[in-house]
């Protein structure tokens, strides 16, 4: 049994759970009387699990990784999806952590093992249960660097009221094709939403990805973007409207790690991306200007999470 959380949500929050517009589906549900939509998500904690993660972009995971907090359920719920286990909204996911302290002293115990950097994993829909743990841990005197990792289907209103909280931007950019976007992720908007989720993101941040003399992340913005199987022309569209709308200057992480998640209706999503499919989205990237970018390795697909090694590279022009 979760406690009630109501006691660590500002005034604010509690008005924006009591009509839900936190992201771009904007069901309007009273989710502090348990409502749920689309994410299946009423007034909970809804943390699945908290871990040191070591497979993120280099810049992020640096030596010893990053502490990543994965938020069950999903407002995306991308029928592919590589964590289905924990973000699938039709299932409850059972809690690790069923009280807030409990949250904040696994983060303090992980935080201890990794970098000095905190990911919120699928955080849309909770983003005001993410901002509440952040400020139990600054009330216990911990101030880690703040990564939104989320699936680019971004409510900008929600994202103006992060920009004095969030370090690091980690969003994808899933799909330019809206037939697609339906198909997938039940989100034919989705984007020019992303487009203008990202650009208010590349507002606030620019395009340069900020460390400091010890290459620990200071801020920034990457775009991540997972290659399809049989949907190369997505991608290359995708990537094309970031060129135009942001700038070929931001950082890119291009995902080849798709690995079906288990048999799906459609057949062309049963099977991994191939290796030219993949150089062909490479190719096309750094054709359009790109000059930051974090490839993976094919062999990456073998990881359910995602595994950048070390062998993954930025390259400068
Ligand atoms: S966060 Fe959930 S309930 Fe709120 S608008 Fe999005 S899908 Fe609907």
């Amino acid at each position: 049994m979760e406690e009630d959380i109501l006691k660590y949500l500002t005034e604010e929050e509690v008005r924006q759970l009591s009509a839900c517009e936190l992201c771009p589906r904007k069901c309007r549900v009273n989710r502090i009387k348990g409502e749920k939509g689309f994410c299946n998500t009423g007034l909970s904690l809804a943390v699945a699990l908290i871990i040191n993660h070591k497979g993120e972009e280099p810049v992020l995971s640096k030596n010893k990784g990053i502490t990543n907090v994965f938020f069950s359920h999903c407002n995306c719920r991308c029928i592919f999806c590589q964590n289905y286990k924990i973000s699938d909204c039709k299932t409850q996911v059972k809690s690790l952590y069923p009280t807030m302290q409990e949250v904040i002293d696994k983060i303090e115990a992980t935080l201890q093992t990794s970098e000095n950097v905190l990911g919120f994993v699928s955080p849309t829909h909770q983003i005001p249960v993410m901002k509440a743990v952040i400020r139990q841990l600054h009330l216990r005197g911990i101030y880690p660097k703040i990564v939104y990792n989320c699936g680019g289907y971004e409510n900008v209103q929600m994202l103006k009221q992060l920009e004095d909280i969030v370090d690091v931007y980690l969003p994808d950019m899933k799909y330019s094709d809206n037939e697609l976007a339906k198909r997938f992720s039940s989100a034919p908007d989705y984007p020019d939403i992303a487009i203008a989720a990202l650009k208010e993101m590349y507002r606030q941040k620019g395009s340069p990805v900020l460390t400091d003399k010890d290459g620990n992340i200071e801020s920034g913005l990457i775009i991540r973007h997972l290659v399809l199987p049989s949907y190369v022309n997505n991608s290359k569209n995708a990537l094309d409207a970031i060129a135009w709308e942001l700038s070929p200057n931001v950082t890119l992480s291009l995902m080849s790690q798709y690995n079906p998640p288990f048999e799906m209706k459609y057949p062309e999503l049963n099977t991994k991306i191939s290796q030219q499919e993949y150089d062909e989205v490479t190719d096309f990237a750094f054709g359009l200007g790109f000059h930051k970018i974090y490839l993976q390795e094919l062999s990456s697909c073998d990881s359910v999470v995602p595994d950048f090694d070390n062998n993954t590279f930025i390259r400068n022009s």
